[in-house]
């Protein structure tokens, strides 16, 4: 058993994705935590000035974690006993890989090359940078433009924001988050206007020039901006280019991604895929339960085809949004009639302060079998919340079920149990 690995161990996840991003979200937050203690009797600095954030001791200590989690990867392998051979490994053959100029052979041949963040083709491309650089800016800006409406633009337009850059958030649809319930879109595009970040929708950058004074961006169709870092957070693409894939017969849809059956099998039988390159759910743990399944398949004699059902995920916005199973929108087009359940209300956390964010919480009911077919939050913590909500969608619970079940007082998770009016249709 071995692995080629040409970059860091722990790819985008580890590396340029979700705990770096998480851990910057962390430190986003605390301007907001200052604020609410203030209202619990805490003083916190009586200017301006104080509490003051230092970036530089944020991507150092940062970085430090992320070399150690590095290191705990390598052991895995090691530990597994995998063969670690550092270099950009490319496709000869069904069973055959060359690196580094050296040619080796294997049974079986795994790509798990995961995506890269593209930027669309207008004149001035070159000024902006994308997540991967975002993660390691040497100083933060004081005017930037995140563009696009997906996880990560919103994610890191909070971060901006919270760590005070003059934020703004362009993207070119009517409503944030698209494919998500709709009502998560526009909430959430309210909270993080309230919060600081100036929201373009229908907003699509046409060019970007560097002038003196900063980066000026022209829209397609409405006035233009400058600011001191323009990033676009645009989409990624599989990364399939150069690796021999077609030459070995791997077949390969026109974004890139390898085409896979529910077995991760590619067109050629030696060769699978998981994860980010073969472009369905692009989420760390669906790449990893991939791999748990593949594993079963080609080893363990027991044949196990993927379970892209009720994946639950979360936004790490400010404020998070998570959700599980169908939106709204789709329900009604799988399902026909629904029960739909819904609150919005003011933290009980926040009650003592001047904030004003109210969290959102949705579960969608088939109406024919009253399960629960999708549940959807904004809220503080919602990741925390939805996961354990997912198991009981996972299972087919019933709305009754749901309501069977006795709340934890008080929190807010305990609302998506005590739901009892109907919203009207
Ligand atoms: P997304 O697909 O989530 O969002 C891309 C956004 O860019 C959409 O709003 C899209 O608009 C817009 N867009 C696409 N092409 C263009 C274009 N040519 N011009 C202008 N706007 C454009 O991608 P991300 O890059 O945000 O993230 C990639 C994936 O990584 C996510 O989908 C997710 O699977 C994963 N991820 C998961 C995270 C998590 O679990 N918390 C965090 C970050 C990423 P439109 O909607 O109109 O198509």
């Amino acid at each position: 058993m071995a692995i080629a690995e040409s970059d860091l161990f722990g790819g985008t996840c580890v590396n340029v994705g979700c705990i770096p991003k998480k851990l910057f979200s962390y430190a986003a937050h605390f301007r907001e935590d200052f604020e609410i203690a203030r209202g619990f009797g805490w003083n916190v600095g009586t200017n301006e000035a104080e509490p003051r954030f230092d970036w530089a001791t944020l991507l150092a200590n940062k970085d430090r974690e992320i070399a150690r989690l590095n290191g705990v990867y390598e052991n895995v392998l090691k530990k597994a006993g995998v063969e670690i051979i550092r270099g950009r490994a490319t496709l000869l053959g069904p069973h055959e890989i060359e690196i580094n100029g050296k040619k080796h052979t294997a049974k079986h041949i795994l790509v798990a090359t995961g995506s890269w963040p593209t930027i669309p083709q207008i004149p001035g491309r070159e000024h902006a940078i994308t997540s991967n650089e975002a993660f390691h800016l040497e100083r933060l800006p004081r005017r930037a433009l995140v563009v696009g409406g997906g996880y990560i633009a919103v994610e890191f337009a909070s971060i901006f924001n919270g760590l005070g850059v003059q934020t703004t958030l362009a993207y070119r649809g009517a409503s944030l988050l698209r494919g998500f319930d709709k009502e998560l879109g526009a909430h959430l595009a309210e909270e993080m206007a309230q919060k600081g970040v100036s929201i373009l929708l229908n907003a699509n950058p046409s060019r970007i020039d560097q002038q003196s004074s900063g980066l000026k961006v022209s829209f397609e169709s409405q006035a233009g901006g400058e600011f001191d870092l323009v990033m676009f957070a645009t989409g990624r693409k599989p990364n399939t280019a150069n690796l021999g894939l077609e030459k070995a017969g791997v077949k390969l849809a026109a974004d890139g991604a390898v085409i896979v059956d529910k077995y991760s099998a590619s067109s050629v039988d030696s060769i699978h895929a998981i994860g980010d390159v073969t472009n369905r759910i692009n989420l760390t743990p669906v790449a990893t339960a991939e791999a748990m399944w593949l594993a079963k398949t080609l080893f363990r004699g027991e044949p196990t085809a993927i379970d892209h059902d009720n994946v639950p995920t979360a936004v790490f916005a400010n404020p998070n949004v998570a959700t599980v199973g169908l939106p709204e929108e789709k329900a009604r087009e799988r399902f026909g009639a629904l029960d739909i359940y819904k609150t919005s209300f003011r933290a009980l956390k926040l009650t003592m302060t001047g904030k004003k964010e109210r969290s959102f919480m949705k579960l969608v009911v088939d109406r024919a079998s009253q399960r629960v077919v999708g549940a959807h939050m904004i809220g503080p913590d919602a990741g925390e919340i939805i996961q354990g909500v997912a198991i009981a969608v996972k299972l087919g619970a019933t709305k009754a079920q749901f309501d069977a079940t006795i709340g934890i007082h008080p929190t807010a998770a305990e609302e998506f149990v005590t739901l009892r009016e109907k919203a009207a249709p």
